[in-house]
């Protein structure tokens, strides 16, 4: 942006026009800590606003090595070749501390990667979850301004990561393994009561009846739980994405909660609730910040973590008085 710097209407106007270049340094400035980049970014952002919210919001969750980087390129392509435009993104909770993202990687979808109708973007390095999660979905409307259709946002099976996917998402999908019959006992039931279907991954050769088996269990489990989207019952699958079985079903499966969720509106709200927490959370993030901007709170901050730990104020006493010398 520094030579060249093309105003906001241009920019927003070529974002539209799909440019690819322009969505990469778009989701660049929003992910830049200069407050020059980041005036910038809000000015575009509030620009394409009408341009955005037409796509469908897809969140996937699993653990590492369940399959979900070869269940979204089988799924990718398979929507490719169905003339969709897609972007995969990427909320990584360990790119927090180590500044690097291991989920979006290129090479771990290597031919939707040169697909043109696909855009990968790994996450970018953030301090916190919150921040993170704010610019996953800063980038999902700027794809969608530039008429991506479908927005894959792919999360690690940890921490706190899932609800903030969860929380921006239309459908969430957990995808799981075939264990030795102890599956509904390694799984959070947390992740459960947030998924709208559960997808068993690696359903071939040896393992096509132990997924078999492991579906119906899950389908038994899922009936114990509220329905994460109303009038929606969720469903279990068995995919294979090295051999591309069930990826055509699965899509089926999304396409119809899409109708009914849409016809009895609670897409809609949805949608509506998502925003509202958005702006609830970001005003909690932004108090947040702006206390920790003056140097005096800081150092008030780090005489009150003292007497904390010395056992001389109560942790809740010690918020107080950071509040009243605001
Ligand atoms: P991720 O860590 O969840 O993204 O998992 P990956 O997609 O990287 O897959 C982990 C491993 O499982 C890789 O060695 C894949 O080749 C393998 N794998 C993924 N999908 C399938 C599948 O459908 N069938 C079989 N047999 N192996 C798979």
């Amino acid at each position: 942006m520094r030579n060249t710097k093309p105003s906001v209407k241009d920019f927003s106007k070529s974002l539209i026009q799909a440019d690819t270049v322009t969505l990469g340094r778009a989701i660049t400035l929003i992910e830049s800590k200069k407050t020059e980049d980041k005036k910038f970014a809000d000015a575009l952002l509030e620009k394409i606003l009408p341009s955005t919210g037409k796509s469908l919001r897809i969140g996937i969750t699993g653990s590492p090595g369940v399959g979900k980087s070869t269940f979204i390129e089988a799924f990718g392509k398979y929507l490719t070749s169905r003339g969709k435009k897609i972007a995969v993104l990427a909320v990584d909770p360990s790119s927090m501390k180590t500044r690097g993202s291991i989920l979006g990687d290129r090479t771990r979808m290597e031919e939707l990667s040169k697909d043109a109708c696909a855009f990968i973007r790994p996450t970018s390095s953030g301090n916190s979850l919150g921040g993170v999660a704010d610019r996953t979905r800063e980038t999902i409307l700027l794809c969608e301004a530039a008429g991506y259709e479908i927005i894959i946002v792919e999360t690690v099976g940890v921490g706190q990561s899932e609800t903030a996917v969860r929380n921006m998402v239309d459908f969430f999908l957990l995808l799981q393994l075939a264990g030795a019959g102890d599956e509904l006992q390694g799984i959070k039931k947390g992740i459960m009561e947030m998924a709208d279907a559960i997808i068993i991954t690696k359903a071939d050769g040896e393992n096509e009846k132990k997924a078999k088996q492991a579906q119906t269990e899950f389908q038994h489990a899922l009936h114990l739980f509220q329905p994460s989207t109303s009038g929606w019952t969720p469903k279990v699958l068995t995919t294979s994405a090295l051999q591309k079985k069930g990826i055509a079903e699965a899509w089926k499966m999304i396409e119809s909660f899409h109708e009914v969720t849409k016809a009895n509106n609670s897409f809609q709200e949805n949608r509506e609730q998502q925003k509202l927490a958005w702006f609830h959370e970001n005003i909690q993030l932004m108090m947040k910040e702006k206390i920790l901007q003056s140097k005096k709170t800081l150092s008030k901050i780090q005489m009150l973590e003292k007497k904390i730990n010395l056992g001389k104020i109560l942790p809740s006493a010690a918020a107080k008085e950071i509040l009243k010398g605001l």
